[in-house]
């Protein structure tokens, strides 16, 4: 493939790329006005599009109406466009990428767009759930209000704000692989790759489509890495909750497909190792969820949840401690 059977990027194409992130969004307005008591005829969570072009992290917050609106810069399309273009033009990458092998003449940008979208809007949606967000009048919690005054935090708000984060990463975690677990049992990939027991084809291509992303983040200015864990500890997360969600729901193939699911991840991180400057070159940071679960507990963040949700990390011991 090269770059003249690219799609175009024109107005169509990023119409369609919002389109999908837009329909996630709205995937999540029914059962959250349900879960929270609200009447069916309120549009509670709403999709914008932002146009400041210094923001390219997505974000959430609270309306004066008290409507949830979940904002994607378009700046953030753009700068993940470019790890979407190259997962498709690289051959050494897109060889290895079933989905492109099957369909070889197609651009499958769009695709990979609505997947880590859709990891986001999970992770936006957490904010709301886990309650971070001052919703409803009844939830105050100014530390993440203060998000875009980042330059005030004390030290201690700091790393409060970055142990919400990887919160709302855990909820995003358990509720993708919930799905990707059910689908999985359900044998949903043979339909999207057109063969029979293609769930090892959409695990392994599913650790092939995050690595990049997570990888193109580490990317992302000063803005995101001031408030958001360093992305490494977000992997980690994102596979360590994942995979007991995961395990879960798929079945009894689960174990030998999460397995498949890692030798993804290792064999993305084989075919990017080239790119200079990546996070893979650098030197890994420690993964300390003992002290964001500490500094979770102890704000009491526990009890502001809006739903109460089954395997919410913080009800149990610190990862990482023996339950006994
Ligand atoms: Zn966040």
């Amino acid at each position: 493939m090269d770059e003249s059977q690219l799609t175009p990027r024109d107005a169509d194409y990023w119409g369609a790329v919002e389109l999908d992130a837009r329909g996630w969004v709205e995937s999540y307005n029914a059962p959250l006005r349900i879960a929270l008591g609200l009447r069916p005829d309120i549009e509670f969570l709403k999709m914008i599009v932002g146009t400041d072009p210094s923001k390219l992290s997505p974000f959430v917050r609270v309306t004066s109406t008290d409507a949830i609106e979940i904002c994607f810069p378009q700046g953030y399309f753009v700068w993940f466009d470019n790890a979407a273009t190259f997962m498709n033009l690289n051959a050494a990458f897109r060889d290895r990428v079933n989905l492109c092998r099957a369909f070889e003449q197609q651009d499958h940008s769009r695709f990979f767009h609505s997947t880590w979208s859709r990891w986001l809007v999970l992770h936006e949606v957490g904010h709301v759930v886990c309650g971070h967000l001052a919703i409803r009048r009844i939830q105050t919690f100014d530390e993440f209000e203060a998000a875009d005054t980042i330059g005030r935090l004390s030290p201690e708000q700091l790393a409060l704000r970055r142990a919400i984060e990887i919160d709302a990463d855990v909820w995003a975690a358990q509720m993708f692989f919930v799905t990707i677990g059910s689908i999985t049992a359900k044998n949903y990939w043979d339909g999207l790759y057109h063969t029979e027991k293609a769930a090892g084809y959409g695990m392994k291509d599913l650790a092939m489509i995050f690595l990049p992303f997570f990888m193109e983040w580490d990317h992302v200015g000063p803005e995101v890495a001031r408030t958001h864990p360093k992305i490494y500890e977000r992997l980690i997360v994102m596979l360590v909750y994942g995979q007991s969600a995961f395990l879960a729901n798929a079945g009894e193939h689960g174990p030998e497909l999460w397995n498949v699911f890692m030798l993804g991840i290792k064999e993305a991180i084989t075919y990017l190792w080239g790119l200079e400057g990546s996070m893979l070159h650098k030197e890994r940071p420690t993964v300390d969820l003992v002290s964001h679960w500490k500094r979770l507990t102890d704000a009491g963040v526990q009890h502001r949840r809006l739903h109460s949700f089954k395997d919410d990390w913080l009800k149990g011991t610190p990862p990482g401690l023996a339950s006994e």
